[in-house]
């Protein structure tokens, strides 16, 4: 089957999306009847009927701008040929107007997991070690690597180490509005289902953000761990040897606890999936993201947890979104994280129309309306449970809405404070990963998946030229999500690929 020249995907769409990777050349024949105009590369927008300027242009059935000048049908309509619009009005939206009704439930789906005394399950088995303060981080670092190569090969039930290293700690206004959102991430990170639900921590001891501050910090419905982990203070030991030995001793009293664990049959119930976007292209919204959108429907009917994030790309979709909050006290919650990142932008001078990437546009995405509208394609169908603040843990089962930046490194920790596995779509490319759990990466068009075989876990490019369907790569990917839950390495795991973590902080650096 040969693509098509432009791909629509609403019958009122205006203008369709370039498919093939060698672009369309003029004479082409278009979807509605009319002829390619200008050789227009692939990703790029051709207008599918005439499109007078100041007139809408139409993508997904919804506006994603006014045209700044007239296009012919078959005419390549550019980037600075489309004006950004307002963002819809907070005051003015529809609130649990159209709750989706239950789907049927799917039942007997399980993978091989590992479950904690507090009840959250594992993907992977880890040991977890703790930072207070980024003054430790490269002895951690120190001490981590000789971990694996010295003491982690006795242990063969724990698949690695982990160290929750990060930017935050001190030079802050610990106790001012904003830090708490960094400090709850850090707690619920330390308390991670892949981690056996507890850390080692080290500390340097002269730190704003003391070993107490995570233990039950406000917002964050943590309690405090009995027996309570084991504290190592750096400034407490007598040399960098005492520092390196007391931080090994302490590792391996926990890897003796971490490698009596046993994967066992959990159910699919059990998966807390966050899904996030990065290098999105004109694609994403017709391939990878409606793929994950089916797989999370799947994943919700299996009766798990599915997050969708990134403030700054739900935005200008709210009001596809609003109606479908299961009550309108989580569609008033949306609402509130909404405003609460519209002041935050205010603040430092910037608005949402900052999102968007060279690299976005490249990939034919003119602006954050046209990207966000292919990004809450994501969150499926179903009916949105609950909403999570900056920095809370997610605890609600169904469809969530955690606010996060949209910022990849971003999202990914703050939604890694509550996952025990993330689905990562991607269109320009981009080898992510993290070091605490499985991140499945999928790629919008198939020319990025035979670009980095060694990178991309699925292909969905395969819908946008015909070879599969929304519906076979969702069903494909939620199989395959349940297969890496149950210790199936990703390649981002077989490289050993982990990004950094990067607590979002909204806050006051002194
Ligand atoms: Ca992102």
């Amino acid at each position: 089957m040969s693509a098509p020249t432009a791909l629509r995907v609403h019958p009122d769409d205006n203008i369709g999306i370039v498919v093939r990777p060698e672009g369309v050349k003029p004479g082409e024949p278009v979807a509605g009847g009319a002829a390619v105009l200008d050789a227009t590369p692939q990703g790029q927008k051709i207008a599918t009927a005439g499109i007078e300027a100041g007139e809408p242009v139409i993508r997904y059935g919804q506006v994603i701008g006014r045209a700044l000048r007239q296009v012919q049908a078959g005419g390549w309509l550019r980037e600075q040929d489309i004006s950004l619009p307002e963002p819809p009005d907070l005051d003015r939206l529809e609130l649990a107007t159209r709750v989706p009704p239950d789907q049927p439930p799917l039942e007997g789906f399980t993978f091989e997991g590992y479950p904690n005394s507090d009840g959250s399950t594992g993907t992977r088995n880890l040991l977890g070690i703790t930072t207070t303060v980024q003054c430790v981080a490269p002895t951690v670092e120190f001490a981590v690597q000789r971990i694996r190569n010295e003491i982690l090969p006795r242990f063969r039930n724990v698949d690695g180490v982990a160290a929750i290293t990060h930017n935050f700690g001190c030079g802050v206004a610990i106790d001012a509005p904003g830090a708490e959102v960094p400090i709850r991430t850090i707690a619920h990170l330390s308390r991670h289902a892949n981690i056996g639900g507890r850390s080692l921590i080290v500390s340097l001891g002269c730190e704003k953000m003391q070993p107490a501050r995570l233990e039950s910090p406000p917002g964050s419905g943590l309690s405090v761990l009995d027996p309570a982990p084991d504290v190592i203070r750096l400034q407490d030991r007598l040399g960098f040897g005492a520092m390196i030995s007391s931080i090994c001793e302490a590792a391996e009293k926990r890897l003796e606890e971490l490698d009596r664990r046993r994967r066992t049959q959990c159910p699919a119930s059990e998966l807390i999936v966050g899904l996030q976007c990065g290098g999105s292209d004109a694609f994403s919204g017709v391939t990878a993201n409606p793929a994950v959108g089916f797989a999370a429907d799947l994943l919700v009917r299996a009766g798990a947890t599915v997050m969708f994030s990134e403030v700054t790309e739900v935005r200008d979709a709210v009001h596809l979104l609003t109606p479908r909050c299961a009550t309108v006290e989580v569609a008033q919650r949306f609402i509130d994280e909404m405003r609460w990142y519209d002041a935050y932008l205010a603040r430092l001078g910037a608005d949402r129309s900052a999102n968007t990437t060279p690299g976005n546009k490249r990939g034919g995405l003119a602006n954050i309306v046209e990207k966000a509208l292919g990004s809450v394609a994501k969150s499926g169908t179903t009916a949105i449970r609950a909403v999570a603040g900056q920095g809370e843990k997610v605890t609600a089962k169904g469809l969530v809405f955690a606010a996060t930046p949209a910022s990849d490194f971003v999202c990914g920790t703050q939604q890694l404070a509550s996952m025990n596995l993330h689905i990562f779509t991607t269109g320009e490319g981009t080898p992510y990963g993290l070091a605490m759990a499985p991140v499945v990466k999928v790629s919008s068009r198939t020319a990025l998946a035979e670009k980095w075989p060694d990178l991309i876990d699925v292909d969905a490019g395969r819908i946008a030229t015909g070879q599969a369907d929304i519906e076979s790569v969702g069903w494909e990917m939620f199989r395959f999500v349940l297969e890496v839950a149950g210790g199936r390495k990703t390649w981002a795991e077989h490289w050993g690929l982990a990004n950094g973590l990067a607590p979002f902080h909204p806050g006051a650096v002194t």
